[in-house]
């Protein structure tokens, strides 16, 4: 490996990185990563949606609603059930109860529940112009045809602004897109 290369963050290939930030050896690495990046906030969203239907006050809990309160993974809490190092109530095959109490004495409070109920974060970009590019620029700077990026653009629901005769998109939402600042 040369000292001015880089492995691409999604398939490992060496590269020469065409900006100190660059990631991803390719725009199609950066859209590859991109996507996994959706499919994993999708996934916490549903966790985040299962973990609410829980209700607060039932004692006993199954294990991988355990888990998912608790953070851990499902295969450790049955390790741990089997070994009998969490006392457990079994119902029937996979039908095995945790007591909540016994949880939080083991591993502290279901942090992710509390998360959970914060408001999710808004993101924040803006749109005065100095903050954004035009069309044309990300063309340019990314080595994309205008049609590309205008189609990136609806499918990653990227906000933008007409001035004029341009449309202009904020820099930080594009440069996470192409550059994939945001994945490290
Ligand atoms: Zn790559």
């Amino acid at each position: 490996m040369k000292r001015s290369d880089k492995q691409c963050l999604n398939c490992g290939k060496e590269f020469l990185p065409k900006t100190v930030t660059s990631v991803y050896c390719s725009h199609v690495c950066s859209k590859k990563a991109y996507k996994q990046k959706m499919i994993r906030l999708k996934k916490e969203v549903g966790i985040k949606a299962l973990v609410d239907k829980i209700p607060q006050n039932r004692a006993f809990i199954s294990v991988p609603e355990a888990g998912m309160l608790f953070g851990i993974a499902k295969k450790t809490l049955y390790r741990l059930v089997e070994k009998g190092k969490i006392p457990s109530v079994n119902l029937g095959t996979r039908l095995i109860r945790i007591d909540r109490r016994v949880m939080e004495e083991m591993f502290g409070p279901a942090s992710i529940l509390q998360q959970a109920k914060s408001p999710p974060k808004k993101k924040l970009y803006s749109l005065e112009k100095e903050d954004c590019y035009s069309i044309g620029e990300i063309a340019q700077r990314f080595q994309i045809s205008e049609g590309s990026v205008y189609s990136h653009i609806r499918k990653y629901s990227i906000p933008t602004r007409q001035i004029g005769k341009h449309v202009y998109a904020p820099k930080s939402e594009i440069d996470n897109l192409y550059n994939g600042n945001d994945f490290i």
